[in-house]
């Protein structure tokens, strides 16, 4: 899952950025609205989080030019509890809102949210055979048994889940998994994907050569 953070505060959004990589998240980061505005334009992001005071370009009409062309699910982040700002935000298009200051764990589970939403998933836990994802707690187990799956191989294993299906293409997997600094390492799919049929079976992750990856 790639992430967009629009934050103008430094320490804040360096913050995030790291809390969110640490979840297992691709994450790019704006730190203003135009430049966020552009490159949620450019990319498919999966969830943004946006910062509503912003110099110059705010996050209302970041999030409203936003709207005309991308139905992208947006989290914003406001600094006073307003009943009038909420509604605001939700009536702009928003589809969640925090207010300053929040728990990071609070963030994790509305993004989560959020991103399930996005895909047309309301159930938290899906089910492939004997594997069982429980995308709210991100537990991942096999016949009943746990399985210790790193960050970064459970994004990969929950957006293949999201797509079931669907072949999802090496290109859409690198957009959606890794940010603009990790783009280049072309083998590290690889790499997860083979932890993955170690851990929960060969037969879970079907490769279409010369297309991509596939969980049918
Ligand atoms: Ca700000």
């Amino acid at each position: 899952m790639r992430l967009l953070v629009v934050e103008d505060e430094p320490d804040l959004r360096d913050g995030l950025v790291r809390a969110l990589r640490g979840q297992g998240y691709a994450v790019d980061a704006a730190a203003e609205g135009e430049d966020g505005l552009h490159k949620a334009q450019s990319s498919d992001y999966d969830a943004i989080v946006l910062d509503v005071m912003l110099p110059r370009v705010d996050g209302w009409e970041v999030l409203a030019r936003l709207r005309e062309t991308k139905a992208t699910p947006v989290l914003m982040l406001t600094a006073r509890d307003r009943t009038a700002d909420r509604v605001r935000g939700l009536d702009a298009g928003a589809d969640d809102y925090l207010v300053k200051p929040f728990d990071n764990a609070e963030l994790f589970a509305r993004l989560r949210a959020l991103i399930r939403r996005g895909s047309g998933q309301a159930r938290a836990t899906l089910e492939i055979g004997d594997v069982r994802i429980d995308t709210a707690a991100r537990l991942v187990t096999r016949a009943g048994k746990a399985v210790t799956l790193t960050a970064r191989e459970y994004v990969l294993l929950e957006y293949l889940a999201l797509h079931r299906g669907e072949v999802v293409t090496r290109t859409a997997l690198y957009e959606h998994l890794f940010d603009e600094q990790e783009s280049t390492l072309s083998n590290i799919l690889d790499v997860h994907v083979f932890n993955l049929r170690r851990k929960l079976g060969p037969e879970l992750i079907v490769t279409r050569r010369g297309h991509g990856y596939c969980i049918e």
